[in-house]
């Protein structure tokens, strides 16, 4: 009896051990994946504004193209002037140049615009460009460092395992299972010391019959009110 409460304590210990070995590895999970994250979600931004460049300077080009066209125009239009021999058609075409040319100011204006939003957006992406720079140099580095932790937690949580698991099998099977379910219900504490009475684990009051049988350390009880396999102090 002494000894099986022995072994569930000993079980209790690398269990708490394991379980904080695997919370920290998921930390070093979660930090690796955050680096991921946060690379991709600004990865997702450079695209977005790449694809931005490219519509305007699609656009750009378009503009450029209607504005060489519309000059050819003009020029061919101003060709025909000395041609003219009425003075209503000479006026008719004069005005046909003049809107022509205040047509073709205002697309030389609309593609200066779209060249300045080219010049903020590519002014934005060489930002978003080294801030990625920067996410993946302190990936790099970090992510080195995490992998070793990783790797060595890893040695460490594979000793635990077979330790827990030579420990384990000296156990009663259903004694285990019971321990099992505690640990998992119970955060992590299956077993609890009673102390002049009362339970610690949930800090009640044990029947004092209770109590007094579990003093004589004869049989495998629990507390309850929490369930949890009580043991006592023993002189050593
Ligand atoms: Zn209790």
């Amino acid at each position: 009896m002494q000894n099986k409460m022995n072994l569930l304590k000993d079980l209790q210990e690398i269990d708490q051990e394991i379980s904080s070995i695997e919370a920290t590895r998921q930390g070093y999970q979660d930090e690796l994946a955050n680096f991921e994250a946060d690379a991709s979600k600004v990865l997702e931004m450079i695209d977005q504004l790449n694809d931005e460049v490219a519509v305007l300077r699609q656009s750009e080009a378009e503009l450029q193209q209607d504005l060489l066209k519309e000059k050819d125009n003009v020029v061919r239009v101003e060709a025909r002037l000395p041609e003219i021999q009425t003075q209503k058609e000479y006026v008719a075409v004069l005005k046909e140049i003049d809107v022509a040319k205040k047509s073709n100011k205002e697309t030389d204006e609309q593609m200066v615009a779209k060249m300045q939003e080219v010049v903020v957006l590519e002014g934005d992406l060489e930002e978003k460009n080294s801030e990625l720079e920067a996410i993946k140099e302190k990936a790099e580095a970090r992510g080195a460092e995490l992998e070793e932790l990783l790797s060595e937690s890893e040695a460490v949580l594979l000793k635990r395992t077979e330790t827990r698991e030579s420990v384990a099998a000296e156990l009663p099977v259903s004694l285990l299972r019971k321990y099992h379910t505690l640990f998992k219900r119970r955060g992590g504490l299956a077993l609890a010391l009673a102390k002049s009475g009362a339970c610690m684990g949930c800090n009640m009051q044990l029947p004092p019959q209770q109590y007094n049988r579990l003093l004589q350390v004869a049989e495998i009880q629990t507390c309850p009110h929490c369930n949890r396999i009580l043991y006592v102090e023993t002189e050593v």
